[in-house]
C-alpha cells in the first residue's frame, strides 16, 4: 500500500509516513485507497485484536512492519473496549467505552499503536529517538504512557505550568527514566512554539534524534477504525441492523476513523459529529464555507479546536461540505447543555459521563423521533468521567469512583522540571536529564 499527501505529494511507504508524520508539502498522509470489506470477511474474527488484524492488513502490505502486525496489535489493544447497553429509554442506545486504557481516554489506542510501530522502526539504544510533545492536557499523558519504558525511545512532554488539572499533571509526570516532563512557564502556545523551534534547531538536532507524535500522524488514525468495526460487526451479527454512531469531535481524528470504517464497508449506519461550542464544522455544513478560527475554551477542553486539521483528510476522502452534509450530521453543544447532559446522564444511566461524552448523549437526546427510533445508536464515550472530576462531581453531587488504572497512576511518584519558555532552558533540561 502506498500513501499520498492530501496535497498530492508521494507516494511514500507506510514506514515513511509513520516516521515523517506530516508530508513534505504540508499535507496529511492518506492511503492510496481504502480496502473494501464485507461483514462476512470478519466471520472468523471475534476479539478486537482479531478484527484489527483483518482490518489493518491491507494498510501494512509492503511495510517492514508486516510480520510484526499481530504483536503491534496485541500491544495496542491490551485493554477492553466494551459496548454497554444504556437503560431502555426513547429507542435503543449503547455506550462505546473507549476509556479503559492507561490514561483513561481514547487517545491511548492511537498513541499505543504509534509507539509500537515507531519503536520497531526507529528504536535505538545507542541513539534513542526523542519524541517531543507539547500538550494542553490529554495528549501528552497518552503519548508518555505509550512510550514509557520502551527501549531506544525517549519522550519529552512540555505542558503549561499551572494550566492543567491536578490529575492531568499527574498523568504527565509519573513515568520512567525515559520520560522527561517539563512544566513550562507559559501557555500551551509557548510549549508548541518551543517544540517547533527545537525540531528546527541544528545545534540540538546534532545531539538528539528528534521526532514528534503529532495527532495527525497516520499511525494515530488507522487503529481507531478497529473499535468502530468491532462494535458495528457485533451489533450487526446480533440484530441484523447497522448501528449509527455519535462521536464527540474536536480535531476530527476519532470521527474520521468511524467514517473510514463505513467507507471500507463495515455495517455502520448514520454518523453524527458532536462538537462543543467551537462551531467551525457545523458552520461549514450550514454555509458551505470553511472558516477556521481561534478556538474558544469550553468544558470539553480536549475538543477545543477551531481549525480541525483532519478536515483536510475528510474532504479528500469524501468531498466538500455539499457532499459531507449528506453523509454526516453535526451538532454544536454549548457548555450549558453539556452541564445539563452530565446531570441527565447521571439520573438516567446511574453513572456519570465526562464533558466530552456528554456532547454525544445530548446530541442523541436531540435527534428527531424518526432518526432516533429508526436506528440503534452507539454513543462514543471518549474519556472516563474521573479524569474531569472537578467538573463532573459538583454537577452530580457525588464522587466519581476512580478506575483502577487511574488510581494506580495517581499513586505513583511524580517528577517534573520547571523551565522558562525558551530554547536555551530546554537545552539545559535535556542535557541534565539525559546527560547528552
Ligand atoms: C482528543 C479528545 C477528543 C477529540 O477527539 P478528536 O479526534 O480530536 O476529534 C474528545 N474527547 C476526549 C476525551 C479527547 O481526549
Amino acid at each position: 500500500m502506498q500513501y499520498f499527501s492530501t496535497r498530492g505529494a508521494g507516494p511514500v511507504t507506510l514506514d515513511e509516513a509513520l516516521v515523517r508524520g506530516i508530508a513534505s508539502d504540508g499535507g496529511l498522509f492518506l492511503p492510496q485507497q481504502l480496502a473494501a470489506f464485507m461483514a462476512e470477511d470478519f466471520a472468523a474474527a471475534s476479539s478486537i485484536p482479531e478484527v484489527a488484524a483483518r482490518l489493518m492488513a491491507p494498510f501494512f502490505s509492503g511495510s517492514s512492519l508486516q510480520d510484526d502486525l499481530q504483536a503491534i496489535l496485541a500491544e495496542t489493544f491490551s485493554f477492553p473496549i466494551p459496548v454497554t447497553p444504556l437503560p431502555a429509554g426513547e429507542g435503543s442506545a449503547s455506550l462505546l467505552e473507549l476509556y479503559h486504557g492507561p490514561t483513561a481516554a481514547f487517545k491511548d489506542v492511537g498513541a499505543g499503536f504509534l509507539a509500537a510501530c515507531l519503536t520497531r522502526l526507529q528504536g535505538d539504544d545507542a541513539s534513542p529517538l526523542t519524541i517531543l510533545v507539547a500538550t494542553s492536557g490529554d495528549t501528552g499523558g497518552a503519548v508518555a504512557a505509550a512510550f514509557n519504558e520502551r527501549p531506544g525511545m525517549r519522550v519529552v512532554v512540555l505542558f503549561p505550568e499551572g494550566r492543567v488539572s491536578d490529575r492531568q499533571a499527574q498523568q504527565l509526570t509519573c513515568w520512567g527514566d525515559n520520560v522527561l516532563s517539563l512544566r513550562v512557564r507559559g501557555a500551551f502556545d509557548d510549549c508548541q512554539a518551543l517544540v517547533k523551534s527545537a525540531l528546527a534547531d541544528t545545534g540540538l538536532g546534532s545531539r538528539f534524534r528528534f521526532s514528534s507524535a503529532n495527532s495527525i500522524n497516520i499511525g494515530r488514525l488507522l487503529p481507531q477504525s478497529t473499535y468502530y468495526a468491532h462494535a458495528s460487526l457485533e451489533h450487526y451479527a446480533q440484530t441484523g441492523r447497522k448501528p449509527g454512531f455519535i462521536v464527540p469531535t474536536g480535531n476530527l481524528g476519532n470521527a474520521l476513523a468511524c467514517v473510514m470504517a463505513r467507507e471500507m464497508g463495515l455495517p455502520i449506519g448514520p454518523i453524527i459529529l458532536a462538537t462543543n461550542a467551537n462551531r467551525t464544522i457545523s458552520d461549514y455544513f450550514e454555509t458551505l464555507k470553511w472558516l477556521p478560527r481561534p478556538s474558544v475554551q469550553t468544558l470539553a477542553s480536549a475538543m477545543d479546536v477551531g481549525d480541525p486539521s483532519n478536515m483536510e483528510r475528510l474532504r479528500s476522502l469524501v468531498g466538500d461540505a455539499d457532499v459531507l452534509r449528506e453523509r454526516l450530521g453535526v451538532l454544536a453543544v454549548t457548555d450549558d447543555l453539556i452541564e445539563a447532559a452530565i446531570r441527565e446522564d447521571y439520573e438516567a444511566f446511574g453513572f456519570a459521563t465526562c464533558p466530552h461524552t456528554a456532547t454525544a448523549t445530548h446530541t442523541w437526546r436531540e435527534l428527531d423521533d424518526e432518526l432516533k427510533t429508526g436506528h440503534d445508536w452507539i454513543l462514543v464515550a471518549t474519556a472516563h468521567p474521573a479524569k474531569f472530576e472537578t467538573i463532573v462531581e459538583p454537577l452530580i453531587g457525588a464522587t466519581v469512583p476512580l478506575p483502577q488504572g487511574l488510581a494506580e497512576i495517581l499513586a505513583r511518584p511524580s517528577r517534573s522540571v520547571a523551565i522558562d519558555a525558551d530554547l536555551a532552558a530546554l537545552d539545559v533540561a535535556l542535557h541534565e536529564f539525559f546527560s547528552a
